[in-house]
């Protein structure tokens, strides 16, 4: 970039804060080709002042100094529509809403806001658009209630969808169910079963291809190109835009739940197995045949437990509640009896409840059952009942209400299969070999369950959480997993009931069309939506260290068999979390760089009187640190006038050379500031905060060799909603460095 202009804008009290004059004459210092203020650039004779001075002086870089750029998006953007680039630097928020006006450190800020921004813009590129050709398919895996719905959700926005079925036949577990709990007003008796009628459009739609009996064998590619090669009656090979994982949850391994009685009488069944005497309209104890007179009902069946699955499947009482009114359909004769830890039947199922309360139960008490004992009846043991401290209830039949357990964990047992198996024939320890075989032998009964086998780097299935759901960002964006184009939906993605699944399907089969849309694009998917910048990686440097490959959240790079990183860009999310981890610094983006930003750093004035003017610069994440600084302006926050904001994609693209490089010229000290780490993590992307704190320890062998404390760099964790915490944050920095005294190495 050679011809720069700064438009600084006075409005919003900019004007009365700084010394315009000195600000300008910084940019001009600076070397921009031409500057101009206006009180409102925002405004239509502002924005056209912009035009005509950039078309007047052939100019290819405009710095606007001014607002937020979360703020006046569409009319900024319009200036660079084939035209020049442009950055903006809120001189508003983070300096003239912030510190007291017309003081002299106040328009200190300006000026090296404005050396910043300049120092940033000089170093970007033209952003050269991804041509690629992309598939407008969605591909729907599993075809319970999520399932159908994504795939008629993708095809009514006129989008060809593949449906993919292991079984012979759609449905999933719903295809064999008699009725659902309600769904419609007034909430009060069991509704029909939507599935049949959903597999209906499902077959009268031309936009719908339906493969049953089809496995997946490999997804190969990036979202708009994802290859997929497919077994089972179909054997074919096709291209999928993007897709939707609903393969659904299987029940809790119910043979695991002998102090329940199963397994020790033929009279304890699952709520699945109960399900088919309903369907076919006859109850019988499968013992002898015989009608019960009591049916006991145990919630939380191995859910809840910290010994099974240690959360609560969300639908299990509606459904018990459900089959209770259905007996009551049957044969009115028979008692139902319900033994729970919580009823949990939120919201409107409230009226379900009662009304099932009224019509189908004899009795129910809430308790943890100890135990069931066999002996001709059923005896339920049950301790801290509501009817008295530990009872006893006899029953015929006894249902357990078991939980569920998403396929993805089924992913992740395959995967430590396949490790086992590994380890049992390759390790150089016999105790491993040995302990690998048992385990490997465990495992061998998953083998052949649906996944995606995704040929990648980091692993061929959604990357799973703790109890086995597919990873995503719960807060803000429930329907994104780590994988870029691949939407989890359904009982797989969290513990939902039916009708919370119809809407998963319908939430993820619209994001598998935007990201189709948006990579047609060339644009990042979330949460840098729109973004057309993308890593440019200078191989020819690379030493296959394969930090960036381990690094990238989202599995973006494979490897070729050297390590050498293989970029799939239509995956990328472009946090820049490679670019801070390449110890060779060979990875840029067009217009965010780790040259751009120590040139952002080299650009903050240090004098050298620090008794009057220390420095601190402070890393800051654009995703919630920043905004909750811009929030605590906003508000009337004031801070030091010391500190300047840098701000970064993510901390995780935070690459140690900056610490150096602000620490050597006589900055008195660095502030991160990102989101806060952990398995509930904030961070947008996964893990960025936390491994710029990995980082860190190598820091101090830095600081080491310059004799500098390693108190002079800080991370913070922040999220968006503690925006109050930014002025101690910043200032308590400020007083900790004013205690340790000037950085050494400052005037040198
Ligand atoms: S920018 Fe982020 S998502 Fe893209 S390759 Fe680098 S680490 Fe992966
Ligand atoms: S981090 Fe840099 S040097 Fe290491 S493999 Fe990636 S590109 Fe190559």
């Amino acid at each position: 970039m050679d011809k720069l202009g700064v438009f600084l804008c006075t409005g919003c009290g900019i004007g009365e804060a700084v010394d315009v004059d000195e600000v300008i004459e910084a940019a001009n210092e600076h070397g921009c080709a031409c500057t101009l203020t206006h009180e409102c650039f925002c405004g239509p004779e502002g924005l056209e002042a912009i035009k005509s001075t950039v078309a007047d002086n052939a100019l290819n870089g405009i710095l606007v100094a001014a607002c937020t750029e979360r703020v006046k998006t569409k009319e900024f953007a319009a200036l660079t529509v084939d035209g020049p680039s442009m950055f903006r630097m809120a001189v508003r928020e983070h300096c003239a809403w912030s510190h007291a006006d017309g003081d002299e450190d106040t328009t200190m800020i300006a000026q090296d806001m404005v050396r910043m921004g300049l120092a940033r813009l000089s170093g970007f590129k033209a952003i050269e658009p991804l041509a690629e050709e992309i598939s407008d398919t969605v591909m729907v895996v599993g075809s319970g209630r999520a399932g159908l719905e994504a795939a008629l959700t993708a095809a009514g926005l006129g989008h060809p969808v593949v449906l993919v079925e292991k079984d012979d036949h759609l449905g999933g577990l719903l295809a064999n169910q008699k009725s659902i709990p309600p769904e419609e007003p007034p909430y009060e008796q069991p509704q029909a079963n939507p599935v049949p009628k959903l597999i209906e459009e499902i077959e009268a739609s031309d936009q719908i291809k339906v493969l049953t009996t089809t496995n997946i064998v490999k997804i190969e590619g990036q979202p708009g190109q994802f290859k997929v090669s497919l077994n089972g009656s179909s054997g074919l090979e096709m291209t999928v835009g993007s897709i939707v994982q609903a393969t659904g949850a299987r029940p809790y391994d119910a043979t695991k739940l002998g102090h329940l009685g199963y397994g020790a009488s033929p009279d304890v069944v699952t709520s699945h197995e109960f399900e088919r005497m309903l369907v076919a309209g006859k109850i019988a104890c499968p013992s002898d045949g015989r009608t019960p007179k009591r049916i006991a009902y145990i919630q939380c069946a191995g859910s809840r437990d910290e010994n099974h699955l240690r959360y609560c499947s969300s639908d299990c009482c509606n459904n018990t509640l459900r089959q209770m009114m259905e007996v009551a359909k049957i044969d009115t004769s028979i008692e139902n009896a319900v033994i729970y830890k919580d009823i949990r039947a939120p919201g409107l199922m409230e009226y379900f409840f009662l009304s099932a309360q009224k019509e189908a139960v004899g009795m129910m008490t809430r308790g943890e059952v100890q135990k069931i004992e066999a002996n001709g009846t059923l005896k339920i043991h049950v301790a801290d009942s509501l009817l008295g401290d530990n009872v006893a209830i006899e029953a015929d039949l006894v249902v357990l209400a078991v939980g569920m357990v998403p396929r993805s964990a089924d992913g992740e047992l395959i995967r430590e299969l396949h490790d086992s198996r590994h380890q049992a024939e390759h390790s150089e320890s016999s105790q491993v070999r040995e302990k690998s075989a048992i385990r490997a032998e465990e495992l061998a009964g998953h083998e052949g369950t649906e996944i995606l086998n995704l040929d990648y780097r980091q692993g061929p299935d959604l990357p799973a959480l703790k109890y086995g759901f597919p990873d995503s960002h719960f807060i803000c964006f429930p329907y994104e997993s780590r994988r870029t184009g691949i939407y989890a939906a359904g009982t797989v993605h969290a513990p939902m009931d039916s009708v919370q699944a119809a809407e998963d399907g319908s939430g993820a089969a619209m994001k598998a069309v935007q990201c189709i849309e948006m990579a047609k694009r060339g644009e990042a998917v979330h949460p840098r939506a729109g973004d057309t910048a993308y890593p440019d990686f200078f191989l020819q440097r690379c030493t296959q260290c394969k930090r960036c490959t381990e690094e990238c959240p989202f599995g973006t790079l494979n490897e070729d068999e050297k390590g050498t990183p293989e970029l799939f860009l239509l995956r990328c999310r472009r946090c820049g979390i490679c670019m801070g981890a390449c110890p060779e610094r060979i990875i840029s983006f067009q217009d965010y760089s780790v040259h751009m930003v120590a040139e952002m750093i080299k650009a903050v004035s240090v004098p050298e009187d620090y008794e009057e003017k220390p420095r601190i610069v402070a890393l800051m994440c654009e995703n919630d640190a920043l905004p909750a600084l811009e929030t605590a302006a906003a508000m009337g926050a004031t801070w030091n006038p010391w500190t300047r904001i840098i701000p970064v994609r993510c901390l995780g693209s935070m690459n140690i050379i900056w610490l150096a490089e602000a620490l050597s010229r006589g900055i008195d000290g660095v502030i991160l500031i990102g989101c806060k780490f952990g398995d509930d993590y904030q961070c947008h992307y996964v893990r960025g905060s936390e491994l710029a704190n990995t980082r860190l320890d190598n820091v101090g062998e830095t600081l080491e060799r310059l004799a500098l404390e390693s108190e002079r760099v800080k991370l913070v964790e922040l999220s968006h909603d503690e925006f109050d915490r930014i002025p101690t944050i910043l200032d308590e920095f400020a007083e900790e460095l004013d205690e340790m005294g000037p950085n050494p190495l400052k005037g040198f």
